[in-house]
């Protein structure tokens, strides 16, 4: 059986002005404790699959702040299947060339570096701790230091950016030479400063027919550097797609460990941790939640996390594992729209569909009808 791990380390030195995970901001933090919390509820958790993971994934918070002894003792105690992929999530200040030899010895082989973008003045805007120069001499010593692969984070739709700034930051990635982008549209949470400051107008939030822009834009210059879109956010070279993000979009199983990490486990169950650092580390179960999805929640889950995946998603197969399926008119209308492109029993979202996957997935979801029932008209209206 394929299936992940996730390790959800939480702290960072501040909270970005634009983020509403779960984090804290510490200065001080116990590692060594927090190492014996992982590995307890990892053996607490491994009854619930079999075999070894075939991908580790260290996400935050900010795994790089993690000394790298802790990452190797971690490491040392979770056996993995021949040739795991092992990334940690970086932000460029804690990329020193000793911690970088330190990731590489503990069995780290792929890090995603938290850029965002190489502008100085959406740097500062971000509060990046790092300047970019020091971003840029990163990423270098990143590209040169032995890790099987590696990635970028770029952000986009920053307040009242422009084409010509996005083109910068593309510039720059083609220039270091990158072999892995990963996409985030700025999003405005609740309650946090960037929402704030465009509720009372001191940032112009990108309109949508100008995010759809910059999308398209950044497809296309990525793509003319050898950068395919494999997900709706994510791009590779040959080689160097991400086989843990992989495992999520193909709906496989994973662990996830740590304080507010979730799990999906081989039975279609899935659960959440509680997100208290503070009462992970005493130790103990940490589940807040499990549910159990029913099938047409869990068909949902699959069409959805299957169509931002390039190759799309099996319909028989979800059909033979589920008992539903999208109605076949819903299907077709959306391949006439040009939106989707079907092979057999497969269906894929097109260079048209892939901006609009939200809205394509939620038509679908809203269509889905036990295998053999009524072929036309919607479950429910939207
Ligand atoms: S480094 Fe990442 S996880 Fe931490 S506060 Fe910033 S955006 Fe959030």
């Amino acid at each position: 059986m394929t299936w992940g791990l996730y390790l959800h380390v939480p702290w960072c030195r501040r909270r970005c002005p634009y983020c509403a995970f779960y984090v804290e901001a510490a200065h001080d933090v116990p590692w060594d404790d927090f190492a014996d919390a992982l590995l307890a509820e990892y053996a607490l958790r491994t009854d619930s699959v079999a075999g070894l993971p075939h991908t580790v994934f260290f996400g935050g918070g900010t795994p790089s702040r993690m000394p790298a002894p802790v990452l190797a003792r971690i490491l040392a105690g979770i056996e993995r299947a021949p040739g795991t992929e092992v990334t940690a999530e970086c932000n460029p200040e804690d990329c020193t060339q000793e911690w970088v030899d330190g990731a590489i010895a503990a069995g780290i082989t792929r890090v995603s570096l938290g850029m965002q973008t190489f502008q100085p003045a959406f740097a500062r805007l971000l509060n990046r701790a790092c300047s970019v120069p020091d971003a840029r001499q990163t990423a270098e010593r990143v590209a040169t230091s032995g890790f099987t692969s590696w990635s970028v984070d770029l952000m986009f739709a920053l307040p009242n950016q422009t084409l010509e700034q996005l083109d910068a930051d593309l510039d720059a990635i083609e220039a270091i030479g990158v072999p892995h982008v990963s996409l985030y549209g700025l999003t405005y949470e609740p309650g946090t400063p960037f929402t704030r400051a465009r509720d009372n107008g001191t940032f112009t939030e990108a309109t949508d027919d100008l995010w759809r822009d910059m999308y398209d834009h950044i497809v296309k210059r990525l793509r003319n550097m050898g950068l395919q879109r494999y997900e709706v956010s994510n791009f590779a070279k040959p080689g160097h797609r991400s086989a843990h993000n992989q495992l999520y979009w193909s709906d496989k199983p994973y662990l996830g460990i740590g304080p507010s990490a979730h799990g999906y486990l081989p039975t279609g169950e899935r659960y959440h941790n509680a997100p208290n650092v503070t009462v992970y580390l005493q130790g103990g179960d940490p589940t807040e939640l499990r549910e159990s999805p029913n099938a047409e929640q869990a068909a949902t889950d699959a069409l959805v996390s299957g169509l931002r995946g390039v190759e799309g998603i099996d319909l028989a197969a979800l059909a033979h594992r589920h008992g539903i399926e999208p109605q076949s008119a819903a299907v077709d209308r959306l391949q006439r729209e040009g939106l989707i492109h079907r092979d057999n029993s497969r269906i894929a979202l097109t260079d048209a569909g892939f901006p609009v996957c939200d809205a394509i997935c939620g038509h679908l979801s809203d269509r889905l009808v036990p295998v053999g029932g009524p072929s036309k008209g919607p479950r429910t209206t939207t």
